[in-house]
């Protein structure tokens, strides 16, 4: 699809598109927007990065255009969403593209005061994106009503089941009964988690694979260095930040490590901004918001806290503290190269995380490899990793028996 004029949307929606810039549609959009507008409903798989957002935004968008309310009431489309964080970002996108529009967004998620709540949940609202817990305690005390719900569209599914959502997700969804559409949204569907899940949300829907493709992959240029020890890991982190690196996203595996390492930057004369799980909303914000605008140019992160966080023109991720998974990486790494753009992913390398960057490279198809700067080489041998054999599934049946016989 060339354009976005292709599709069936109002010219108030086409022209908030193009004053934000999209020029065609992503391939999730491409492919989730016609389906959605025909009032079917959908399984998409889209992580972030693809624009999965305007593509379930759009058709809602359309669809309350479409039918517009008579009278002033409770909310009609609500998006649920695993993080605060995402939350706001998708009330943003929402009110950017609902600009020439007279829809009301609002956001409903903890971290806020009851009494900042109370008065807008007596307005009248078109969109309502909401994390499912606080909205949950608002609906058991009557306060929200879900009863004119006509979509409900799961955002980063995924992550709300693992972040532990699925019972209140389903209450959620068993209150909002009336609905005539449902629109799921995950970074995969692999595993059974999210698809037996779906199954309880959805309605014969249609299913969408927008993947990374392999080429958005490419343009991020990945590579690591070997680290002797933390001193060694800090000179190159140094050197890095202080050589090539624009804008950067560095990933820490625990808060204490990030308060480590936020004291170690200081040293060195970095300013840099940080995010962590439980943080107050207003620092939080307020972190954001710095990075977003340049006034720094560091972000320390560790992963729960930058789920679903949508930070634009990122030149380099590092990985200072490798992730537990190849997953978590692929998932750090695609903060940068977003939209097109050119990006660098490092990893900072101690010999105890040596499997886990070969790992990456058989997960990737792509081995990511070792880079050198010169008066930081390291002087230890590179570890060689012995894979663990597999044990024969047979013997393995074979030794249980034998067990339970004993
Ligand atoms: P998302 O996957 O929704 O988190 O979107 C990732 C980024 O892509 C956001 O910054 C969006 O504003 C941007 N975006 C969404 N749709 C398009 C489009 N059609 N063309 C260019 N950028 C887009």
């Amino acid at each position: 699809m060339r354009d976005f004029s292709e599709l069936e949307l109002d010219s108030e929606l086409l022209q908030a598109i193009e004053e934000i810039g999209y020029e065609r549609p992503t391939a999730v959009q491409a492919e989730a927007i016609p389906p959605a507008l025909d009032g079917r409903d959908v399984l998409a798989s889209a992580p972030t990065g693809t624009g999965k957002t305007a593509a379930f935004l759009l058709p809602m968008l359309q669809h309350l255009q479409d039918f517009p309310r008579k009278k002033p009431g409770p909310a009609r489309v609500l998006v649920l969403t695993p993080t605060r964080e995402l939350a706001i970002q998708v009330a943003d996108q929402a009110r950017a593209l609902a600009k020439y529009t007279s829809l009301n967004i609002f956001t409903i998620t903890g971290g806020i005061s009851y009494d900042d709540h109370a008065e807008l949940l007596g307005k009248t609202q078109d969109i309502v994106v909401a994390t499912p817990g606080r909205l949950m305690e608002y609906i058991e005390s009557e306060r929200f009503d879900c009863r004119a719900i006509e979509c409900l569209i799961l955002d980063e599914a995924d992550r709300m089941l693992d972040m532990g959502f699925a019972k209140v997700v389903e209450r959620i969804n068993k209150e909002c009964r009336w609905r005539r559409q449902s629109l799921l949204f995950s970074a995969t569907l692999e595993g059974k988690g999210v698809r037996d899940f779906s199954t309880k949300i959805l309605n014969e829907p249609v299913e969408v694979n927008a993947e990374p493709p392999r080429r958005e992959r490419k343009k991020i240029h990945q590579y690591y260095h070997r680290c002797d020890n933390m001193t060694h890991k800090l000179a190159l982190l140094e050197n890095i930040l202080k050589g090539e690196a624009e804008r950067t996203i560095i990933f820490v595996k625990t808060r204490e490590r990030l308060a480590t390492l936020r004291d170690q930057l200081a040293a060195m004369h970095v300013p840099c901004c940080w995010i962590q799980g439980e943080m107050a909303q207003v620092s939080r914000n307020n972190t954001i918001r710095r990075f977003r605008e340049g006034e720094v140019n560091v972000m320390l992160a560790t992963d729960v806290a930058a789920r679903g966080i949508d930070l634009p023109d990122v030149s380099h991720v590092i990985n200072f503290d490798m992730p537990r998974t190849a997953d978590v990486y692929l998932h750090r790494i695609g903060r940068t190269a977003r939209a097109g753009k050119k990006g660098t992913a490092v990893a900072l390398v101690e010999a105890h995380d040596q499997a886990m960057i070969e790992r990456v490279g058989r997960y990737l198809k792509e081995e990511v490899a070792e880079r050198f700067i010169e008066g930081l080489r390291p002087t230890h041998k590179k570890p060689t990793v012995v894979k663990k054999k597999k044990k024969d599934p047979k013997k393995k049946v074979a030794a249980k028996k034998k067990k339970a016989k004993k």
